[in-house]
């Protein structure tokens, strides 16, 4: 496969951006090589800029639900655009679009909406700090909720394959306030608690956890930290920018039946474009300004483009049928990886939940943030390339989902499988 144009741009853009990218997750750190720059997307396959197809498993890294370019949400942009961009004062769609929110996720009364799945979760640090009176947050190892400075501890994702445990740049002050549990253990919540009674303003999870690889709630993860949460008056917020719209249309939460109290979207919600939003019972949202004294804004927040997209996408969404597809794909896609691998006798553990899934180069099961890292890195890099080569493009490291959309057809599963059984007898 010629990738010419990819490594000359690469050459260019590393003079002019740090490492040649926006976002470093884009950088290939942790699989090596040139990264592919991509020229157009259709559906469930993107072309790069030498004109080679893949068949996407980032999807943008999750918003892309519906697939590349889907005709419907370009209309919905390009018609709100050509009305004016923005405003900086109300529109019609941003009244739409939180009702679809509220009526989406079972623990939204009212919803904010901002830029980016970061503005996200520190708003909603912000909202529990303010609405408790307290200041230590609990995160888990392996949680990435974004760029935001008291996140940025443990946090898996982006971070992890960078080799960074904790970003430089952040104030010691705001990562002291920052404790660190295990995902899935309920018994190290509890000893951070106790530890520090009436001084833990909210605990932040990925109800289901993205950014170590996908790793589903045990049976009694979530509930045990519902329980805690409330018995030591700390607030609950689920990080759903991952999960939200994606496991089903009311996220993780209707999933497994446990209500958060503050809910932070993104991704999936913005159709493509740069969305997120935070969201709880009108009681906590009444914190923030111009109700109350939590200080929250944004320039472009709740644009008409944006909106159109997302309404558009979540209209599409709530369609007969779309994620019992996602959820069939996303099943044939991992039980036929399951057989390959087993038949290779290469060593893999296969998590998912509708719509994701991590294949960890692991002979044991990952369950949180330690057991991840045990994977075999190199085996995974060795992996990517072979199915890159064959028109795959798998997330570029081992702590990220591959997204399934309702545009991968039953033809992407078995050209996948097909490149599988080639990438792992090579
Ligand atoms: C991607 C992500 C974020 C950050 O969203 P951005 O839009 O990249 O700022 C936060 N939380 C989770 C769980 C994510 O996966």
């Amino acid at each position: 496969m010629d990738r010419k144009r990819s490594s000359e741009l690469f050459e260019q853009a590393q003079k002019l951006i740090p490492g040649g990218v926006n976002s470093p997750a884009r950088a290939w750190n942790s699989v090596g090589g040139v990264p592919i720059f991509f020229a157009r997307g259709q559906g469930s396959h993107a072309w790069d800029s030498d004109g080679n197809s893949y068949i996407d498993y980032v999807c943008s890294w999750g918003p892309l639900i519906l697939g590349h370019a889907r005709p419907e949400v370009i209309k919905a942009a390009q018609d709100a655009a050509a009305l004016g961009t923005s405003f900086g004062a109300p529109t019609e769609l941003e009244v739409r679009m939180a009702r679809l929110v509220v009526d989406a996720v079972p623990s939204i009364e009212m919803v904010r909406f901002v830029n980016s799945g970061t503005e996200a979760t520190m708003s909603a640090l912000r909202l529990a700090r303010a609405y408790t009176g307290r200041n230590r947050i609990i995160k888990f190892d392996g949680g990435y909720h974004g760029h935001d400075d008291a996140l940025l501890v443990k946090a898996g994702s982006g971070v992890a394959a960078q080799g960074i445990a904790t970003s430089a740049g952040v104030h010691p002050d705001y990562a002291a306030a920052t404790m660190v549990a295990d995902f899935n253990s309920v018994e190290s919540v509890k000893r951070l608690l106790e530890a520090h009674r009436d001084e833990v303003a909210a605990i932040i999870v990925e109800p289901v956890a993205g950014n170590m690889g996908v790793v589903p709630p045990a049976p009694g993860f979530l509930e045990g930290l519902r329980e805690l949460a409330t018995a030591h008056g700390a607030l609950l917020i689920f990080d759903e920018v991952i999960s939200g719209f994606r496991v089903a249309y009311g996220g993780a939460q209707s999933v497994y039946g446990v209500k958060p109290d503050i809910t932070c979207l993104g991704k999936i919600v913005g159709g493509g474009f740069p969305v997120g939003a935070y969201g709880a019972s009108e009681e906590i949202m009444r914190t923030v300004a111009p109700l109350g004294p939590m200080y929250q804004a944004g320039t472009l927040s709740g644009n008409p483009v944006a909106m159109a997209a997302g309404i558009t996408t979540l209209e599409l969404l709530k369609e007969p049928g779309v994620y019992e597809g996602i959820a069939d794909t996303t099943e044939r896609l991992v039980s036929g990886l399951r057989s390959l691998f087993a038949q290779a006798e290469a060593p893999a553990q296969i998590n998912s939940v509708c719509g994701a899934f991590t294949v960890f180069f692991n002979a044991r099961p990952v369950t949180d943030m330690a057991t991840a890292s045990a994977s075999d890195m190199d085996a995974f890099a060795r992996f990517f390339h072979a199915m890159t080569e064959r028109g795959v493009y798998p997330p570029p490291s081992q702590f990220e989902a591959w997204f399934v959309s309702a545009a991968h057809t039953a033809d992407d599963v078995e050209q996948t499988l097909a490149a599988a059984r080639d990438a792992l007898t090579s």
